[in-house]
């Protein structure tokens, strides 16, 4: 068995020869190594704040946690307001209203003033 290593190094040599033949792009033979170069190396690299190691592992945490958890509720979130949207007392004008985006929102407020 190859050490992982040589395994790489012939790897490398590999995209080099196909970026010399104008088969792959020199981006591409790059790029497809640096995953096999992390694997080997074993660098943990975080894909929170992106540093190899993580520069600081419990506030990267809970940002995934805080990540997760307002994917769950944006779209719960978004589903209640539609909802609100449909209620009887709710006019029509009134619900295109809050449909429009903040900014026409702003601009209104600002005409107003
Ligand atoms: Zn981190």
């Amino acid at each position: 068995m190859m050490h992982p290593w040589a395994v790489f190094l012939e790897r490398a040599d590999a995209r080099r020869c196909l970026v010399d033949a104008g088969e792959m792009g020199l981006d591409e033979a790059f790029a497809g190594l640096v995953p096999a170069f992390e694997a080997i190396m074993d660098y943990d690299i975080c894909n929170t704040c992106g540093a190899a190691p993580c520069v600081d592992p419990s506030f990267c945490e809970s940002c995934r946690r805080a990540d997760a958890v307002r994917k769950k509720i944006r779209p719960l979130a978004r589903l209640l307001f539609l909802r609100r949207l449909l209620a009887d007392d709710i006019s029509l004008e009134r619900a295109w209203r809050e449909l429009q985006p903040r900014a026409t929102a702003t601009a209104a407020v600002r005409e107003a003033a």
